[in-house]
């Protein structure tokens, strides 16, 4: 894809070839993975490429930030060792003591220990909001001063619908930027930043990663000054990805877009075949008619609802235990967005540090993080479970 321009090319097409230019020297098809420290100088300060130490860059992480940020029609992507550390220098890079930030009320349960166990401390004001509730969004927006409004959509872990458009048009209203956690739809669904965002974050642990093997992050955005404080930051405190991890990345990404579509589809006849059984009192899956959300869902997101499916159970907290621990195939974990089907508990795994907050979420719900697999072949392990919660 020499000299051609990707900026119009399909998505598909900037995965495979943005960044990807066959390696100078050798022709390699795939962009090394440079497991180098450090880099030789031709005399002090004569950098070949640029390069001259590996936290401050490095050519495999270059070749993932450019790819990534072709992928999402981004000016800048900026990696890091894992989503937390990217949301962490992404806000400390432009907030400071006395600041306020506007939380959603359903996001990562890691994101809302962050932000108050660590950020408040050093003084960073956190309100907790229901941002799909755009009225509400308003009113707490003229009552107070905030410098970023936090959008996570599809939520986790009830996937509820944001309306990024509307809450991009108040916020800015108002002076506060809006950060969107993109993570659950991936670029391949969801635009944040034609959308009005100001910055797009993600832990490409999941989606873009796709086969549960690396932990990592991306800062997206367009911005040249509010890239150039985040860089810098990076650097300064140094949270970076290693270049095999970044190679992992990018090798993730290439096939984004197919696998994307392919658990969108899974999770789509997985949940409308779960909103039948007697068993379950209420799926939550944007894609279903019956979400509150899926008229927003529908113009918001592109092609697909994306492979998170969460369910309530009928017979509370211990049917939700036994769904978990009885599947075969879905794998009792954490995380999502890989090839695998994962099942979780969320009260007691992913989101036990929000008990007992206005985060906190039902105990008999079940999250499903529905995989690659031949879709027949999931909806038989969950209804051998389902059965069995009969008896
Ligand atoms: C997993 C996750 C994070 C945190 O990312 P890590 O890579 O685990 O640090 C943030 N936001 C969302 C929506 C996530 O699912």
């Amino acid at each position: 894809m020499a000299n051609t321009d990707l900026s119009t090319a399909d998505i598909a097409t900037r995965a495979i070839h943005a960044g990807q230019e066959p390696d100078p020297t050798t022709g390699a098809v795939v962009p090394p993975i440079y497991m180098s420290s450090t880099f030789k100088q031709d005399g002090v300060g004569g950098l070949r490429g640029g390069y001259e130490y590996s936290r401050s860059t490095n050519p495999t992480r270059d070749a993932f930030d450019e790819q990534l940020a072709g992928v999402e029609g981004a000016k800048h992507s900026i990696s890091f060792s894992s989503g937390l550390a990217a949301i962490d220098v992404l806000l400390r890079s432009f907030l400071k003591p006395g600041d306020n930030i506007l939380l959603g009320n359903d996001v990562y349960g890691g994101t809302y220990r962050l932000l108050s166990k660590v950020f408040g401390p050093w003084g960073i004001g956190l309100d907790v909001v229901d941002v799909t509730d755009v009225q509400a969004v308003t009113e707490r927006l003229s009552a107070k001063e905030y410098a970023v409004v936090w959008v996570e959509t599809p939520s986790n872990p009830l996937l509820r619908i944001t309306d990024i458009e509307a809450v991009v048009s108040v916020a800015h209203q108002h002076g506060a930027k809006v950060v969107v956690d993109n993570t659950f739809a991936s670029p391949a669904l969801q635009h944040p930043l034609e959308d009005g965002a100001d910055v797009v974050v993600y832990s490409t642990t999941k989606y873009i990663g796709g086969h549960s093997d690396i932990v990592g992050g991306a800062v997206l955005l367009d911005d040249d000054d509010l890239y150039e404080q985040v860089a810098f930051l990076q650097n300064a405190a140094g949270a970076v990805p290693s270049p095999f991890d970044s190679w992992l990345a990018i090798r993730g990404l290439k096939t984004l877009d197919l696998r994307v579509k392919r658990h969108s589809a899974n999770a789509l006849a997985l949940a409308e075949h779960l909103e039948q059984r007697p068993e379950i009192e209420r799926v939550w899956y944007p894609g279903l008619e019956s979400h509150p959300g899926h008229a927003i869902a529908k113009r918001q997101m592109h092609g697909g609802f994306g492979g998170v499916v969460s369910v309530q159970l009928a017979g509370g907290m211990d049917a939700a235990k036994r769904f978990v621990a009885g599947t075969r195939i879905f794998t009792l974990a954490e995380s999502l967005g890989g090839v695998e089907s994962l099942i979780e508990h969320p009260a007691a795994m992913t989101h036990a540090s929000v008990s007992g907050t206005a985060l906190q979420v039902p105990d008999n719900l079940v999250r499903l993080s529905v995989g690659v697999e031949g879709k027949d072949d999931l909806i038989a392990d969950v209804d051998q479970v389902l059965d069995s919660l009969r008896g």
